[in-house]
This record gives structure tokens, sequence and C-alpha cells, in this order.
């Protein structure tokens, strides 16, 4: 390849947000030979974002291909099972998978980039196109110069922000209830019934899902695990901004930090949840110390590329969670960046690529979380909403498609 620009010897990519896009971007462009740079607005390293994380194909293929590797990626489960409300199970499917959570990948990933090209405390402010690149400038005042920006700074992007104003995520109509209890709080009888599984509680209009995590610091040693627990609720949008008014009064814009998510809210919470889940969900529901809430919001957009700033992962399209395909796709779109960096010469052309390549694959996956999301009944507008919502009653059917492998391939 060669390089020699704007009196720089190699081509160099200027990143922004320091999670798993940014890392898997900066571990893919060092590979063919670029320098890659990581801007996080956070000003300590990111740990304890804690959430499950469904590990795909997709994604130990992407970790390998990265460097990072899958050491000790998380817990194994064997089956998937289906109970109903007293806690019976009806159904059953043999499906192995691994489960691990955003806090191990952060730091397999992390492990990638050496310190003095990840940047903390830097927050993405503009991007000006120059001739042979672009210029970008940070809110705290620095300013870089590289050939090319990516915008990894997720569904609220920033970057997004600046150069496509007119893209914005769309509220689903549902959100979820979250928290990880720890294995040692869970009575045995949950231990023994849901903890080992890919548990699924599908009462009309809801969704109950749990499964095991690794514990504090990545322990995978029984005992020391931890339980994700994942109940989705239809709210409209009127409801949901009612829910956003903190315990202090502050109306918040799309969800409230968890330590102030209101008492009086996980109170009713609470209370809906003894009339409604079954014994095992609701021992781990009341194990959860502080269960905060996370509103579903999807989008995607016409372009991905837009000249030399090209979008990455949740910042590019950003699918309802039902796949449990997010962190896998942020993996694929920065691998398919480099590999198309690599292929031409020419950077325009090359970003004209990714774009060609990744942009259908991103709306292919958000239509694919909104078909699976008509299982919740919300906002069903065509007959094929219709159809698929009355398949996925069946639980069977919500088994045999939700967060399952090799969905795009099928
Ligand atoms: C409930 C739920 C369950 C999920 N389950 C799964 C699952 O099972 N499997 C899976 O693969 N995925 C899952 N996902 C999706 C997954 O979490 C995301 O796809 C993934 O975290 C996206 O990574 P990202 O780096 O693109 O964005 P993010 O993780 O959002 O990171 C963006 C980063 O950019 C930084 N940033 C933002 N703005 C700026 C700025 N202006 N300047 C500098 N930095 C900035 C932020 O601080 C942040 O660190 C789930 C998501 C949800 C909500």
């Amino acid at each position: 390849m060669s390089a020699l620009r704007g009196g720089r010897n190699r081509r160099r990519a200027v990143i922004i947000g320091g999670s798993m896009s940014g890392l898997f971007t900066a571990a893919f462009l060092r590979q063919i030979g670029w320098d890659a740079d990581v801007y996080e607005r956070s000003t300590v390293e990111l740990v304890g974002r804690g959430a499950g994380i469904t590990a795909h194909p997709e994604l130990f293929d992407a970790l390998e291909r990265s460097g990072a590797g899958t050491k000790d990626l998380g817990v194994e489960v064997k089956k998937r099972i289906a109970i109903d409300r007293k806690g019976r199970v009806i159904g059953e499917k043999p499906l192995w998978q691994v489960l691990t959570s955003w806090d191990r990948l952060q730091r397999l990933l992390r492990a990638t980039i050496p310190n003095e090209n990840y940047h903390l405390g830097h927050t993405f402010e503009r991007v000006d196109l120059e001739d042979s690149g672009v210029r970008v400038k940070f809110a705290e005042g620095q300013v870089e110069h590289a050939d090319i920006l990516v915008g990894g700074d997720g569904i609220r992007s920033g970057v997004r922000a600046f150069i496509a104003p007119d893209v914005q995520p769309i509220y689903s109509g549902y959100y979820i209830w979250r928290g990880a209890p720890n294995e040692t709080d869970l009575a045995p009888q949950t231990l023994a019934s849901i903890f080992p599984h890919f548990t699924f509680y599908l009462p009309e209009r809801q969704q109950v899902i749990g499964y095991p995590i690794a514990g504090l610091d990545n322990d995978l040693r029984p005992g020391h695990r931890r339980y994700n627990f994942i109940w989705y609720r239809v709210a409209d949008a009127r409801t949901l901004k009612e829910m956003c008014v903190d315990e202090n009064g502050h109306q918040h814009e799309r969800s409230v930090p968890p330590p102030l998510i209101r008492k009086d809210l996980i109170a009713v919470m609470r209370a809906d949840a003894e009339q409604e889940l079954p014994p095992a969900f609701l021992d781990a529901l009341n194990k959860i110390e502080r269960p905060f809430f996370t509103p579903i919001y999807d989008f995607t957009a016409p372009r991905i590329v837009f000249g030399r700033v090209a979008m990455i992962g949740d910042a590019a399209s950003n699918a309802r969670p039902h796949m449990g395909f997010g962190v896998s796709k942020a993996g694929g779109d920065a691998h398919a960046l480099a590999r198309a960096l690599a292929a031409y010469d020419d950077i325009d052309t090359a970003l004209d690529a990714y774009n060609a390549e990744r942009q259908p694959i991103g709306e292919r996956i958000v239509l694919h979380g909104r078909k699976l999301g008509t299982h919740l009944g919300v906002d069903l507008k065509t007959d094929a909403d219709r159809s698929m919502w009355k398949l996925l009653q069946d639980y069977r059917a919500m088994m045999d498609w939700i967060a399952v492998p090799n969905f795009l391939v099928t």
C-alpha cells in the first residue's frame, strides 16, 4: 500500500468511541499497517457495564481474527428451556452457546491496543474535510488530522449527529428491566431449575429471558457467576417519558442513569412481578439490588459512509437486541472496513466498497429485529407483521428464533 499523505508516512484513522466498535476497528486497521488512534469521551477506562452478551460464531471469528482471542470467553449452556407461570418446563431445545459479558469483551479487545493509541477524556465535537483527509476537533480543545474518521460512538453517535443529523433512533414501544444477581444469592430451586440454561418465560406481550454469565472479574467458577435477567415490557412513548423522570424530579430525554431511577417505579415493577413471574425468575429479580430499565430503539441509515467518514457498529445501524448480535455486527463492520482499505489503494473507492458491503447487512439485521419484536404485539401494521406475531406466540418458534446463531445465513 502506498502512503505518503500530509507529511505522514503511514495512513491514519481517528476512531471515535472506545468500546466494542472502536476497539475492533483499531485492531483490524493496525493489522493492515494503518496508524489507528481511539478517542473515548469517558475519562476512565470502560468497566462495569455488566450486561450479558450472547456469543455467536461471527463474534468468535471476529475476536480470533482481530487478535483479541476468545480465552475464557464465558459460561457455556447446553440447552434452552421454556417455562410456564408455575415454573414447569413446557419445552426444551438443545443448543450449545457461550454467554459472555460486555466486560470480558472490553478487556480482551482493549489489550490489543497500546495505551499510547487509546485516548480517554476526548469528546468528539466536529469534523471538517481537508484536501487529503479529515480534521477532527474535540470538545476539550485538541485537533487531530487523519486520512479517515471512524464513528464507533454508539447508537447516540455524535459523529452521526454531526454529519447526518436526520438519522434518528426510533422507539420500539417496549423496554426492558434488567440486572445481574450473584449466583450465590439465588435460591437453591432457582439454581437447579433455570440457572444452568437459556430460559424463556413468554406471557402475552412480555418476555422474560435469563442465562448465566461470568461473575466480577470474569470469574467463571461455579458459585461465583451471575445471572443475566431481562424482562421485556410494553410502554407507549408517553409512559416512557413519565418513567424518565428521575428520583430528583428531573426529566431525562431517553433513559435514566440506574442510580437515579425512581424508587416508586421499581416498587410498582416489583409488585407486578409478584403477580406475574414464575417463582425462579421472581427470585432472580428480587436478588437484583438495583434493577434498571433500558428503552429499546433501532434505526437504519441509507448510507454508512459520508465522504471520508465511516460509521461502524451501533453508530452505523442499531437493531433491537432480539438476535443478540450487536457486538458480532461491530466486529463484522470493522473487519470489512479493514479488508476494503487493504484491497483498494484509493481510500474513497475503499470506503464506497465498505458502504456497499455493510449498509445492506446492517439494514437486514434491523429488519430482522423488528420482525422478532412483533412478539410483543406493538404497532402491528401489516399482514406480515400480524402473521409473524401469531407465529411467535408459540414458545417453540421463539426458542428457534431468539438469539440463535447463523440467522444471517438462513
Ligand atoms: C439489552 C441489550 C442486550 C444486548 N445483548 C446483546 C447480545 O447478547 N449480544 C450482542 O452482541 N450485543 C448485544 N447488545 C448490543 C451491544 O451491547 C452493542 O451492539 C454494542 O455494545 C455496540 O458497541 P459500540 O462500540 O458500537 O457502541 P457502544 O458500546 O455504545 O460504545 C460507544 C462508545 O462511544 C463513546 N462515545 C459516545 N459519544 C462519544 C463522543 N462524542 N466522543 C467520544 N466518545 C464517545 C461512548 O462513551 C462509548 O464508550 C445488547 C444491547 C442491549 C441494549
